[in-house]
């Protein structure tokens, strides 16, 4: 046998400071994680009086591997807690907007509604009706920005 082998032994006392060691290392990543959360969601509740976010359904999103990374990478649910009590903190209207708003197939310019962008691999289009070209998540924000002024309005 190896010392290497040795060392890897299951239950040995190497392999549980072993263990203890990736155990810090996994604490500390979530540490600068949270930490970015909080300094991120801090700084768009003190620059906005209007913040709307897309209340999206993780659990479908994480099906998909593209999203799935990102997704748990940035703790959206943590995210969107640390942004419901600032806002209410600093007396700022946090609007979620559910998920049955199609954000990203809307045309910003237009309104025209185009199906094909379900797609996710679609990152740019061009609408079909007025000719605009959108980055994907750059026109679905404007979309969910809209939507959020106009639920603001209403109440
Ligand atoms: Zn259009």
């Amino acid at each position: 046998m190896t010392s290497k082998k040795i060392i890897r032994e299951k239950g040995s006392n190497n392999w549980y400071k072993t263990k203890k060691k990736l155990a810090k290392v996994h604490e500390k990543i979530a540490n600068i994680r949270l930490d970015f959360l909080h300094k991120f969601s801090t700084k768009l509740i003190e620059e906005n009086q209007l913040i709307a976010v897309e209340t999206l359904e993780v659990k479908n999103m994480l099906k998909n591997s593209n999203l799935a990374k990102s997704i748990s990478d940035v703790c959206w649910s943590k995210f969107i807690e640390l942004l419901t009590y600032k806002a209410k903190w600093y007396g700022r209207d946090l609007i979620k907007i559910d998920t049955f708003f199609a954000s990203s197939q809307l045309c910003n310019n237009c309104g025209y509604k185009n199906k094909e962008v379900k797609d996710l691999k679609i990152r740019n289009w061009k609408c079909p009706e007025c000719g605009k070209v959108h980055d994907r998540d750059i026109n679905a924000s404007k979309n969910i920005l809209d939507e959020g002024l106009k639920i603001q309005k209403a109440s």
